[in-house]
């Protein structure tokens, strides 16, 4: 078990495929390539060398925090990459500029033309959706620039909306531990809104529960089929629904619910689609799977639970396969800052006086390595790995260990990684 293979360009930038790390070592040793970008790990040849390209295949796996990213070569996965969104933060950061806004109006009493030609354009997602879309599809360039992909896979749906088209009428086969099995799973969970029918528990494992026992004539059609905790199921065992479930008003409720299907919007997820749209204009195979799929292939590796195992087990692909990474590259979306010009105090005033305009060339965001010559309040001297905080007048301000660092020298610095809107770990 290694950490991710690295990527490796040509001497013209066209990609070569992946290699081992060590491989990678040996090549840098060796100065037959230079990296050309730290995160992701991407070296270039010093020499064009006409070599065979070893084709990959990305796969994704969309999340509304989380993204999940694996590259797969052959049925081996050697990159594995979580994107983690800041949804919630744009989110927040336009409630409180609609509030500002809010404030100034009410202030403000001259009259105002009302608006016109505000509709929503077809397509339209709101910001911190669309980030989402828009941060998967930088990620599938930059993989596609630096690696050979031929095919993307992604987790479209989560369960088979064409085999489960009115599944409740026409009635499917179902298997525990079969992949019919997770897709009707996967069904059920969201009709029943990923709790117990009977208690209403939530977050704990839920269990394929038969309204009708099939030892009193019920059948395997989804339209008898709830999920329970195990608490429930253990008490409910043989009985029908109308001896365990005494409420008459709780028991018409689950009656009349397990006999209506899932309207199919309820499947679709506007997001994903959205990003099978984008991938499809940047590739020309595309394949699209289910949630079912993934977790069953999952379970029946017995692979953990991460959002980059659950992309390498996405598809037909991901039913036999090698993990070779130990640990997947962690990159959350910081953003770029705002374009307010100055921090203001609860007065409205400049809150700090404007630093003397000094070229460092460094922005926030940027890694950088640095060396610290004497001890400071929090942190003792040495070299560090650092984020740029801020420019300020002499040098830069740096975050070391979470505490806020002042570099008096640019001489002491220099730099790994300029900002790219995303911060990098392991
Ligand atoms: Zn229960």
């Amino acid at each position: 078990m290694h950490t991710n293979y690295v990527f490796l360009l040509n001497a013209d930038k066209s990609p070569l495929g992946m290699i081992h790390p060590a491989r990678a070592r040996e090549l840098q040793d060796k100065k037959k390539a230079a990296v050309f970008r730290r995160y992701p790990y991407v070296l270039i040849l010093r020499n064009q060398v006409n070599s065979v390209i070893k084709a990959c295949i990305l796969k994704i796996d969309p999340g509304s925090k989380w993204t999940g990213f694996a590259i797969q070569m052959g049925s081996s996965i050697i990159l594995r990459m979580e994107l983690e969104h800041r949804g919630e933060i744009i989110k927040l950061d336009l409630e409180k500029r609609a509030g500002f806004r809010r404030g100034r109006r009410s202030r403000n009493l001259r009259y105002r033309m009302e608006r016109s030609g505000r509709r929503k354009k077809e397509g339209w997602l709101p910001p911190s959706l669309r980030h989402r879309l828009l941060t998967v599809e930088t990620w599938i360039k930059r993989f596609m620039r630096y690696c050979p992909i031929i095919t993307i896979e992604i987790e479209q749906v989560r369960f088979d909306t064409q085999k489960m088209n009115n599944p409740e009428i026409k009635g499917v086969e179902y298997q525990q531990g079969e992949l019919m099995g997770y897709e009707v799973r996967q069904y059920l969970l969201e009709k029943w809104g990923n709790e117990c029918t009977y208690c209403g528990v939530k977050n704990v494992p839920l269990e394929v529960e038969h309204v009708k026992p099939k030892s009193k004539g019920g059948s395997d059609r989804v339209s008898n089929l709830t999920l329970a905790c195990h608490c429930c199921n253990q008490k409910k065992g043989d009985k029908d629904v109308s001896e365990f479930v005494s409420d008459k008003a709780k028991l018409d409720i689950i009656l009349s619910q397990a006999k209506t299907p899932l309207k199919d919007a309820a499947a679709v997820n506007s997001t994903r689609f959205a990003i099978v749209e984008t991938a499809k204009k940047l590739c020309d195979n595309v394949k699209c799977w289910t949630g079912g799929r993934t977790k069953f292939n999952r379970f029946k590796q017995g692979f953990e639970k991460s959002h980059s195992i659950d992309a390498a087990c996405v598809g037909e692909s991901g039913s036999n396969i090698k993990i070779k990474t130990q640990q997947p590259l962690i990159v959350v979306c910081k953003g770029h800052g705002s374009r307010q010009a100055r921090r203001v105090n609860k007065y409205g005033f400049p809150a700090v006086q404007k630093a003397k305009a000094v070229f460092t060339h460094a922005t926030a965001g940027d890694l950088v390595r640095v060396v610290l010559d004497s001890d400071r309040k929090n942190v003792t001297k040495g070299k560090y790995i650092a984020r740029v905080k801020t420019p300020t007048k002499k040098a830069v301000e740096v975050v070391i260990n979470g505490k806020r660092v002042e570099i008096s020298s640019m001489k002491n610095v220099s730099f790994i990684q300029r900002s790219d809107g995303y911060a990098y770990s392991f």
